[in-house]
């Protein structure tokens, strides 16, 4: 009996530490897109802020994030592009600097789900790598990022309405403000994290 309950909870701590490991996306799904402008001058920082663009998650919700890709890639011809995962706690403080705004920004005192390894910020793209008409650009920060915004034409409101249908079945929780931003739902079982992974 006790051997068994010992078991059990060496078995539970491996899987434990098995769900937490932060992970390079490509080694779970190399067919989602990775275009990390935080990795260019080309984003709202105009900084480099990562030395590398490879994107980094949470194993678990690397997993999630395959999984909408393979249902996306299956019934509707299109699959995930993404921009942003696991972002260091010390990027979030330069972020914070230049943008302040908690509506787009969050303040690095609570901490993004980014600096947990468990947020995403997705597009989609279709057969030829085209990305999707969402209605603005990623890090758009006005009022016509919001997905419900009624200032987008309808076809852009329908792409948003998969991507976001999509993410919410296989696990993520989206944010109405950012179109294309998505916290794994289980977010709050990761830490904080400052570490330059990149
Ligand atoms: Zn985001």
């Amino acid at each position: 009996m006790y051997k068994f309950l010992f078991l059990l909870l060496i078995s539970s701590i491996v899987f434990a530490q098995e769900d937490t490991l932060i992970v390079p996306l490509k080694s779970i799904d190399s067919t989602i897109v990775q275009d990390v402008k935080y990795a260019t001058a080309n984003n709202f920082t105009k900084q480099v802020l990562y030395p590398s663009a490879k994107v980094f998650l949470r194993k678990v919700a690397a997993e999630h994030l395959a999984q909408a890709n393979e249902f996306l890639k299956k019934n509707h011809n299109v699959r995930i592009k993404i921009f942003d995962g696991f972002r260091p706690l010390f990027v979030q403080k330069i972020m914070w600097q230049i943008l302040p705004d908690d509506r787009y920004v969050a303040d690095p005192a609570k901490g993004s789900r980014h600096n947990r390894g468990a947020a995403v910020d997705v597009t989609l793209i279709d057969a030829d790598g085209n990305e999707l008409d969402m209605g603005t650009p990623y890090d758009d920060f006005t009022e016509r990022a919001s997905f419900a915004s009624k200032d987008v034409s309808e076809k852009a409101y329908i792409n948003r309405k998969l991507l976001r249908e999509t993410m919410i079945q296989f696990g993520f929780d989206p944010m109405e403000t950012e179109w294309w931003h998505f916290d794994f739902k289980d977010w709050k079982k990761f830490g904080i994290l400052d570490t330059g992974i990149n």
